[in-house]
This record gives structure tokens, sequence and C-alpha cells, in this order.
């Protein structure tokens, strides 16, 4: 089945040139012109992948992945954000509110399928031992699912990702490079600053409550899971 889109962008020519390409790559295709209606729509029916313009009118891009992140039902749906050039700023804080990649205005639609392509990938259940758990901690990596303590806890793509990373590195010491290799993709490690990771870090620990622990900080280098009690 074609995985569906919801492209949230206000200015028709750029939303119209985003949904010809999409479509014409085989994509299925909804579209919102504001963050309101954006929200109304994932509430409605759950897209794969939401392309969300930071530039919105009253509601803007990073309210709008606030509020779908602090979500159960739309914590872990991918988000690609259209951030404009330059501006670094948006483009940092959208990753850390959780936004799965960015592409910068103008671009170029090809690169924009390719990042949707690559995203939706990531996001698909993968190969090899597709369960895990320690302590409270249980993880369904074929689901993409965790849960401490039986209850369910909602990480989003990036929060799943790091944490899978930490658990199949057995204790190993991961550096921010080689997680934000793992997690954001080979070719976004020396756009993304390092400090993205950490976020995420922190963040995941948080969610995760009295888990959290097990994620270790090797001072100056990066992260390590610890599974001793
Ligand atoms: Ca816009």
């Amino acid at each position: 089945m074609a995985a569906q889109v919801l492209v949230v962008e206000d200015e028709p020519d750029i939303r119209d040139l985003i949904v010809l390409h999409l479509q014409r790559e085989g994509f299925q295709v909804r579209t919102a012109r504001n963050g309101a209606d954006a929200l109304r729509q994932v509430k409605a029916s759950l897209p794969d992948l939401v392309v969300l313009d930071l530039m919105l009118p009253e509601m803007d891009g990073l309210e709008v992945c606030r509020r779908l992140r602090r979500d159960v039902a739309t914590a872990s749906l991918p988000v690609i954000m259209l951030t404009a050039k330059g501006d670094e700023a948006d483009r940092v804080v959208g990753l850390e509110l959780g936004a799965d990649d960015y592409v910068t205005k103008p671009f170029s639609p090809k690169e924009l399928v390719a990042r949707v392509r690559a995203v939706l990938r990531r996001a698909r259940p993968p190969e090899g031992p597709t369960a895990f758990s320690v302590g409270g901690l249980s993880v369904d990596f074929g689901k993409r699912q965790t849960a401490v303590g039986g209850a369910p806890v909602a990480l989003t793509p990036k929060e799943f990702d790091l944490l899978r990373a930490l658990i199949e590195a057995h204790g190993r010491v991961l550096s921010r490079e080689v997680l934000l290799d793992r997690v954001w993709g080979y070719a976004r490690a020396g756009e993304i600053e390092s400090r993205t990771v950490d976020v995420h870090v922190r963040r995941l620990r948080q969610k995760l409550g009295a888990e959290g622990r097990r994620i270790v900080t090797a001072k100056s280098v990066g992260y390590r899971f610890e599974e001793a009690d």
C-alpha cells in the first residue's frame, strides 16, 4: 500500500509542487493549509509521515510539531520540516522538538522525495531481534513500542532509534558522532549539532522514568546502555 503523506504548507505554489512530486513517486498525499487543520487531519486519520512547513499563519510549524510530540497517539509520527535557508535556529529547535529531518527552502523536490523515502525507511521494522527487555523496560523493535513497568511510553521516532542504537551496542560507549550517524543518518552527521543528541537523551531518560538511569553518560564522549541492575 502506498505510504500516505500529509503536506502542511500555506503557500499554494510550494504546496502544489510538493504534492505533484510526491504523487508522481506513488505516494498518497493529503494537504493542510495551517497548523490547526493539520492537527485535525492527523487526529482524524494518521498519515505515515508529515511534511511540515515552519512558516505557517497563526500556529507555526514548531508549535504543530510540539503538539504532535506531546500526544501519545502522534508522538511517533515521522515529521520532515521545511525551513527557511539560513535559519539555523529554527532548524535546531525543530530537531530538538522531535522533527526527524529537515529540508531547507528553496529545495529541490527530488531531495525532498529522497528525504521522505529515507525517513519512512528508517521507520520500518528492522530485521534481526524483534524484542528486548531488561528490568522494567521492554522494547518491541518490530512494532516500535516501548513500555516501562508494563505502561506504554510515547517515544518519538528519534528517541526510539536512539534507545535502539544504545541497546544494540551492548554496553559499549557510543560517541555523539556515532549516534548522530546512526540515528539522524550519515548525510546529516556533519550538519546537526551534537547538542541535539544530548537533548534527545535527556528527554529519553525522563520518559523512561526509573529505567532512564540505564542510559549512562560517558563523560565528554557519549553514552552507553547499562543492562545490570
Ligand atoms: Ca509557509
